[in-house]
């Protein structure tokens, strides 16, 4: 019988280490934008034919399942998956040392496919055994759970667990790419393996040679501010991880007071990146000294077009999907078929808000669409901050909101924010539709991105490291109305593929409420109703200018020529 892994060994020599994937919405082992952009890495590397093997983490109990109560309130509910609906087990088991305990982990393989058929494989690890203490059963159920031990084990698990299974499972990995500083345990366990020959004489501040480490590390940070980095106490390293590493020898990557994820991964990575540009500068600012390249994220097209519009870009461009640059072409696009395959989906939009909510939105009406992980950076209370003014606009030319996010479990913000907007919701009853549908996900984000006319992002900057979800919506058509943050200070020609709320020069977000209002009344809402020829020229636009760039396809190919072959 042929190995499930035989066809992958040979040839695959990267690894990509990740917190989070989405790889379908059935499998919860995501919550966001960073699961999402590690499952569309793993597409475009399928599509490609880029030999990469993912690494991530069971999840069985997922993120969270969201429920809004009588209030407005988000309940959250373990959501859990089981992965032997969707995965094979592997025969092969490893363990690490945790507070003293073996804990042994299991790997799940899961085959991402492309429509051509080629493929990559995704190894999901699993505590989840009878070997292990009950309490280590459960340190792959939680996505993000709750506690700094437990995410420190859960990291453990990813990094050191994760290098030492794709040794036992025949894998010869020569890169090591890690998204995001989670999985950054991964360089201490390859420093391990490079202890200083005993003929070295400089090795006074170091036992082993970091620089081996170095030229196989890849990392890819996400996170544009100093608290949102993942830290530990000493500590607790100790407790948790004694005998694995010397303290002292870490602290001198990990920095001195805690130990610090990201100045981990970064001090032992040749290679290092942000997410945008202005991230990538952000970055650099934050952390002196380390040289910060800017790989822009981009989205798997294939996945995120609506099934019409994909049928009207194939009709034209054949092999769209796989080499997106020829949607740059889009704007040949016959103008009624763009606008007929764009209410499809609206329609699409409709009847999932009214089953999910059993709102009514009008299928005519400009729809607002704002989803994403509700929390206070992303401001998704901003359109509210003046409801008089919001009114007047829309009595003037009428619009609809539809919104959608789940807020973290320990986030009290954000789920204060969920509840906020379910206030607004029924106090607009009757006069502006809003709707919330609940239980956010990659399903209902498909039909939102493409099924919004106006894809609304008001984040405060520098806080949107990229984002992703506009991308998706420019794919569609869906024109970007968006603070200029992230990806869309890259994307945004004014007037062009979208529209930009307040300026590059002044980003501290004070007047972006008022803004916003300006160019919604002044521009957005009356070209949508007095000058249809124009919003569709916009919309092919937004397609091929943006979904021609901002696609994982060049995302890929970047990674591939600049950090995997480096
Ligand atoms: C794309 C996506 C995100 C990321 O949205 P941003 O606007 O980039 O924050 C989060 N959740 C889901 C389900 C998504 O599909």
């Amino acid at each position: 019988m042929t190995h499930p892994l035989d066809s992958f060994l040979a040839s695959t020599h990267i690894a990509y280490f990740t917190m989070e994937i989405a790889l379908r919405a059935e499998m919860h082992t995501y919550s966001g934008g960073l699961g999402v952009l590690a499952g569309d890495t793993a597409r475009s590397c399928a599509d490609l034919q880029i030999p990469v093997v993912f690494v991530s983490l069971a999840s069985r109990a997922g993120y969270l399942r969201q429920e809004i109560d009588a209030d407005g309130r988000q309940i959250d509910y373990p959501d859990p998956w089981d992965p032997a609906q969707w995965t094979v087990p592997l025969d092969a088991m490893i363990a690490i040392r945790l507070e003293g305990r073996q804990v042994w982990i299991r790997p799940w393989l899961y085959i991402q496919e492309s429509p051509l058929g080629t493929q990559v494989p995704v190894i999901l690890l699993d505590t989840d055994i009878e070997q292990n203490d009950p309490a280590d059963r459960a340190i792959t159920a939680a996505l993000y759970g709750d506690g700094q031990d437990y995410r420190l084990r859960q990291e453990s698990v990813l990094g050191i667990g994760g290098v030492r299974i794709l040794q036992a499972l025949g894998f010869d990995i020569q890169s090591y790419h890690m998204n995001e500083g989670h999985s950054a345990l991964l360089t201490i366990e390859l420093l391990r393996r490079y202890p200083w020959r005993s003929d070295r004489t400089d090795s006074s501040q170091t036992r082993h040679d970091a620089e081996r480490v170095i030229e196989r590390c890849i990392f890819t940070t996400h996170t544009p501010v100093e608290s949102g980095h993942d830290r530990f106490p000493y500590e607790l390293v100790h407790r948790t991880l004694d005998g694995f590493i010397d303290v002292d020898e870490l602290k001198r990557f990990a920095g001195e007071e805690t130990c610090n994820m990201t100045r981990l991964a970064l001090a032992l990575s040749g290679y290092v990146n942000g997410v945008a540009r202005s991230h990538a500068a952000t970055t650099a600012r934050m952390f002196p000294g380390y040289r910060v390249r800017a790989i822009t994220n981009g989205v798997h097209v294939g996945t995120w077009a609506h099934p019409r519009l994909a049928a009207l870009f194939a009709s034209l461009l054949p092999h769209w999907s796989h080499e997106p640059e020829v949607l740059a072409l889009a704007d040949q696009l016959p103008d009624e078929a763009v606008w007929q395959a764009h209410e499809a989906a609206r329609a699409d939009l409709v009847t999932l808000t009214l089953e999910r909510t059993g709102v009514s939105l009008d299928p005519h009406l400009p729809t607002i669409g704002f989803a994403r992980r509700m929390t206070g950076y992303k401001r998704p209370d901003l359109i509210f901050s003046d409801m008089e003014r919001l009114l007047a606009i829309h009595r003037n030319r009428p619009f609809q909101i539809v919104m959608a996010g789940k807020a973290h479990p320990q986030d009290e913000e954000g789920k204060r924010l969920i509840a906020d907007i379910h206030d607004h919701i029924a106090r607009m009853k009757g006069q502006i539709t809003m709707a919330f549908l609940p239980n956010y996900d990659i399903d209902i984000a498909k039909l939102l991105v493409a099924g919004a006319d106006i894809w609304l992002n008001t984040p405060l900057p520098p806080m949107e490291a990229s984002g992703t979800s506009g991308m998706k919506a420019a794919v569609n058509g869906v024109l970007n109305l968006s603070v200029l943050d992230g990806w869309w200070a890259e994307g945004c020609i004014e007037g062009v593929t979208g529209w930009a709320i307040g300026s590059r020069t002044d980003l501290d977000g004070e007047r972006h409420a008022d803004e916003l209002f300006g160019k919604l009344e002044g521009t957005v809402l009356p070209l949508f109703h007095d000058d249809r020829e124009r919003w569709i020229w916009m919309m092919k636009q937004s397609i091929s200018k943006l979904a021609a760039y901002f696609n994982s396809q060049r995302m890929m190919r970047r990674y591939a020529t600049e950090a995997y072959l480096r």
